[in-house]
C-alpha cells in the first residue's frame, strides 16, 4: 500500500514464501511445505481443520498439532495471512496487506486490493491526527441479492472517480 518499506518484499508467490521462511531461518519441514502448498494451490481463506482435511485427502499425512503448530509460526512471521473470526482463524496465502469482501451468501472472503485516493487518506488524517500508514478495508454484501449490479455486467468506467480498486488474481478464481 503506501511508501511500503523496501525491507520487506512482498510475497507474491509460493517461490517468495519459501524464501521467507529461509531468510527468516524457519526450518522448511515437508509438512511446512505441504501447508504452503496447499494454500497458494487454494487461494482461499481455510481454517486448520480444512488445511488438514485437504492435506490427508491429498495422501499427504501430517498430524492435527503439526497444522496448528506451523499455521501459528508461519503466520506469526507474516508469511501467511491470519483472519480471525468469531467462529475461529482463517489462514490465507497474501500476507501483506488486501482488503476483503465477505460474501454473506457464501460465508467466502474474496481478496482484494483496494487504494484509496491520497486526498481521502489526508482528510482522515486531519481529522483523527493519526498518520495512516497502512489499511484494510471489510466490505460485506451478497452474491445472490437481486439487486446485485453485478447480474448485468456493463462497463461504466469508474463511475465515482474516487477509489481505484484492483482485484487479486485470486478473484477470477473464486468466480468460477
Ligand atoms: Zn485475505
Amino acid at each position: 500500500m503506501r511508501e511500503q518499506g523496501a525491507y520487506s518484499k512482498p510475497i507474491r508467490s509460493l517461490e517468495d514464501a519459501i524464501n521467507r521462511c529461509q531468510i527468516q531461518g524457519m526450518r522448511l519441514s515437508r509438512q511446512r511445505l505441504f501447508i504452503l502448498e496447499l494454500l497458494w494451490e487454494a487461494r482461499e481463506h481455510l481454517s486448520a481443520r480444512e488445511i488438514y482435511d485437504r492435506l490427508n485427502q491429498q495422501g499427504k499425512s501430517i498430524g492435527h498439532t503439526s497444522v496448528y503448530q506451523n499455521l501459528e509460526a508461519l503466520s506469526e512471521r507474516g508469511i501467511i495471512e491470519c483472519v480471525e473470526r468469531c467462529d475461529g482463524r482463517l489462514y490465507g496465502n497474501i500476507s501483506d496487506s488486501h482488503s476483503h469482501v465477505n460474501c454473506l451468501d457464501t460465508d467466502r472472503i474474496i481478496d482484494v486490493c483496494v487504494e484509496l485516493p491520497e486526498d481521502l487518506l489526508k482528510q482522515i488524517e486531519e481529522k483523527t491526527g493519526v498518520k495512516i500508514t497502512d489499511y484494510r478495508i471489510d466490505f460485506y454484501g451478497y452474491k445472490n441479492s437481486p439487486e446485485n449490479p453485478n447480474n448485468c455486467h456493463d462497463d461504466e468506467s469508474d463511475p465515482s472517480g474516487k477509489v481505484s480498486l484492483f482485484f487479486s488474481e485470486k478473484e477470477d478464481i473464486s468466480e468460477v
